[in-house]
């Protein structure tokens, strides 16, 4: 099936074809995002696969039907970026990799938490300029600390069971609780009592309208003073602004993301010669006690591998008129 892949990185390229061997789909590779401006690259394709910071909204899915795509493959477990009311009007099926190496993501969770609270970045920029000082380097034990879990679906689990083993308390919140989070040692508290007795806070759960901000100027001054924020979920979680606020007076003790609400003009591109013109980045790189990276806590060889081989297995399914057993729930 001729097939659209927007946002097509080397790797996305090399990774999809190889998946691709047997099925024999013809793709279509575009390095651009999907935009409104981008969409007419698609003319003739009964499929379209994207990525996180593509533009799938009402406007970009009507052009798409009028050009005859009828499937959404998206490269991701979240599907926040689609607008799934107006893909089902169209009749366009939109369909995820709902399950990949959750601990990838889980893993680089803990990395990012272990590099924010003993300043590895830091240091090791420190060294490679003959600076071998340690003021300014020191963190905390983890081990007795307690975390809390925002999300405990299959990664925030895995996170958990990772954090008890370093010997931490580990809080969960989650409308939808799970055994293998208790299993694992975690104890469910509202969201209050989490942030309120939570040394290290890390979101896991999905960016939704209920979960938009979630993390804002009231949430975080209840939190406890001094708190490391992780997020390896979606930036829309955060309200960035009241999270630098935070930072400024030291309410939040640590910043450490992978995702940022405002990434999708910056991420998955070398701007290193131009001029970065968002100013709330900037800012938050400025930080000491900031890590940001960008979007790649999925980035390991077993998830591309899985992210790319379910890709096409969808798109053959589709082509078959088989049950799609990835497709995302309409609402
Ligand atoms: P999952 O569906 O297994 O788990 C998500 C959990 O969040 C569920 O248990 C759900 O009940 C819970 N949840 C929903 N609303 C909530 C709320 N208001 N408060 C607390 N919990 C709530 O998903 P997963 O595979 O564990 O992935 C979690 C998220 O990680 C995804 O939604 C995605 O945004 C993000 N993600 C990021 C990357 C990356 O590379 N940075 C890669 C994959 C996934």
């Amino acid at each position: 099936m001729r097939t659209a892949v927007f946002s097509a990185r080397r790797y996305d390229q090399s990774l999809l074809a190889q998946a691709n061997r047997g099925a024999g789909h013809e793709l279509l590779f575009i390095a651009d995002r999907l935009t409104a401006d981008t969409v007419p690259l698609a003319a003739g394709c009964p499929a379209v696969s994207v990525f996180v910071n593509d533009q799938v909204d009402a406007t970009v899915l009507r052009a798409l039907a009028s050009q005859g795509t009828r499937l959404v493959a998206t490269r991701s477990t979240g599907f926040n970026h689609i607008d799934l009311g107006a893909a089902a009007a169209l009749d366009i099926a939109v369909v995820r990799v709902a399950d990949y190496s959750p601990h990838s993501v889980a893993e680089f969770a803990v990395g990012l938490l272990l590099a924010v609270n003993r300043k590895i970045a830091r240091a090791s920029m420190r060294t490679r300029d003959g600076n071998f000082e340690l003021d300014g380097l020191m963190g905390f034990d983890l081990h007795g600390k307690t975390v809390g879990v925002v999300g405990t679906g299959k990664i925030g689990a895995i996170f958990g069971r990772i954090m008890a083993g370093f010997g931490c308390t580990v809080l969960g919140h989650d409308p939808f609780p799970s055994p293998a989070f208790e299993q694992a040692g975690g104890r469910y508290v509202p969201l209050p009592e989490l942030l309120a007795g939570a040394d290290v806070v890390s979101l896991h759960c999905p960016l939704t309208e209920a979960t938009r901000y979630l993390v804002n100027t009231q949430t975080l001054a209840g939190a406890k003073r001094g708190a490391l924020l992780v997020n390896t979920s979606r930036g829309g979680l955060v309200d960035t602004e009241a999270a630098i606020a935070a930072l400024k007076t030291g309410q939040l003790g640590g910043l450490a993301i992978d995702v940022y609400e405002q990434e999708a003009s910056l991420f998955f591109q070398d701007l290193s010669s131009t001029v970065i013109t968002d100013d709330v980045i900037q800012r938050l790189v400025s930080f000491p006690n900031v890590i940001v990276t960008g979007h790649q806590a999925f980035f390991t060889q077993e998830a591309i591998g899985q992210i790319m081989q379910t890709t096409i297995d969808s798109i053959t399914a589709f082509a078959r008129g088989e049950e799609l057993v990835n497709r995302v729930p309409r609402s």
